[in-house]
């Protein structure tokens, strides 16, 4: 099931074909509107970007110069007409990033949205649970847009009340259920508490993103809700949810590349890395007007693993699942990781609960990590020796690991926070 197939389907010479028009077309744009961001550009036209590789003479688009741009002095459209809303990053890590999005970014959102749900299986048949909130945060406009655009039935129930999404899931005949990463988790435990079973739901499908989750929570997930999981991918900068998300092969995710550019580089030396090889995603919108991105460092790790047609007929591109991202990536006693590695080692044991979290702390002026886990049910003395063998291996120093009663930790609203840094920084 494809649901722009034209598209979805052209031969690679096409793809890029479109992608060096596109390219010069989003210069020309910035280069031309009020955007401070044109600076940038100054020594470079549109006719010098004469093929693909030329891109890399353009130099990178970075958060902080979005940042500084706030609230709109880098919205590359002037007309306050045309202006239809905005969407913004949480902000959690500094000062936000606002997009402003026109008539056309809506509907290109949703073109986007309604081939994530196609790949992902969902269309006009299915009844579509809402559960990110409809607000700043663009995922739930996202997620209504492509349903929609597919002629789904929408059940926009927005963020919390666990125990009215799963009466929902039941009582309305949801088929599919859109979530950030972690939040199913939640509903497993509520569900677990009031003794709801998901199979006596039609529940099939789960669209999940918004962060990084790792392949064994995604097991928890399908075999706790029974259902089929995608991952899907976007952020606020790019346009919102649907930039890309994995098919029904589930080998690498998709990136619409008739609107976006994928390159992947080394984050210390900017340099573009080859196919295959792990490092940051950069990326070039080619249909946007608010904001377009030229060369936008996304901080997420991930790596391309191939540019050949897919089994699901899909000529796009696929990436890895992105496996962090800059910004999260922790320094303890020299080592470097992602907490996504330390989850993965802690999922795999089903007694413990999926909330964790990890501790840094400075003691002594060394520092210090603890990994707080949640016991659910018979987490034993050789579990924890196993557990900290399994660590050890990972990290190559001894950490402290802190096994509470289940339900200790607090369970977010929001995007799960797992790492607390106490070190001062
Ligand atoms: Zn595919």
């Amino acid at each position: 099931m494809i649901f722009n197939e034209k598209m979805e389907t052209l031969p690679r010479e096409e793809l890029e074909r479109i992608q060096l028009e596109g390219i010069r077309r989003t210069l020309s744009r910035i280069k031309s509107s009020n955007s401070v961001l044109k600076e940038k550009y100054r020594d470079i036209e549109p006719e010098d970007i004469k093929s693909l590789d030329d891109l890399k003479k353009l130099p990178l688009m970075e958060k902080d110069d979005l940042r500084r741009a706030y609230p709109f002095n880098h919205i590359a459209v002037e007309d306050d007409d045309a202006w239809m809303r905005m969407h913004m990053s949480s902000g959690t890590t500094g000062t936000p990033v606002i997009n402003v999005m026109t008539r056309s970014d809506i509907e290109q959102w949703g073109e986007i949205m309604a081939r994530c749900y196609y790949a992902a299986g969902v269309a006009s048949k299915d009844r579509i649970q809402i559960t990110p909130s409809f607000g700043l945060f663009n995922g739930g406009f996202g997620f209504h847009y492509g349903a929609e655009k597919i002629g789904a039935f929408v059940i926009p129930i927005g963020a919390g009340r666990s125990r009215l999404q799963l009466q929902f899931l039941k009582d309305l005949g949801t088929t599919a259920i859109t979530a950030i990463a972690s939040y199913p988790l939640r509903l497993i435990e509520v569900a677990d508490e009031i003794g709801f079973d998901f199979r006596e739901t039609n529940l099939r499908v789960a669209i999940l993103g918004a962060e990084t989750w790792s392949d064994e929570i995604r097991k928890r997930i399908e075999s706790e809700m029974d259902v089929d999981t995608y991952d899907i991918i976007g952020m606020t900068e790019s346009g919102g949810v649907g930039m890309g998300i994995d098919c029904e092969v589930k080998n690498g995710i998709h990136v619409w590349e008739d609107h976006y550019v994928v390159e992947i580089i080394d984050p210390e030396t900017k340099e573009v890395v080859k196919d295959g090889v792990e490092g940051e995603m950069v990326i070039t919108t080619l249909t946007r007007e608010g904001l377009p991105l030229l060369r936008y460092r996304t901080r997420d790790i991930t790596r391309i693993l191939s540019r050949d047609r897919c089994d699901c007929g899909r000529t796009h591109l696929r990436i890895d699942r992105i496996k962090g991202r800059t910004d999260d990536m922790l320094k303890v006693k020299g080592v470097n990781f992602y907490p996504s590695q330390i989850e993965a080692i802690l999922m795999k044991y089903k007694q413990l609960s999926p909330y964790y979290n990890i501790v840094l702390e400075k003691v002594k002026g060394k520092g210090s990590m603890t990994i707080v886990a949640e016991r659910r049910n018979g987490f034993s003395s050789e579990d924890l020796d196993r557990l900290n063998n399994e660590l050890y291996d990972l990290l190559g120093f001894h950490c402290h690991i802190q096994i509470v009663p289940d339900g200790t930790l607090e369970r977010p609203q929001g995007k799960a926070v797992r790492v607390i840094d106490k070190r001062v920084k």
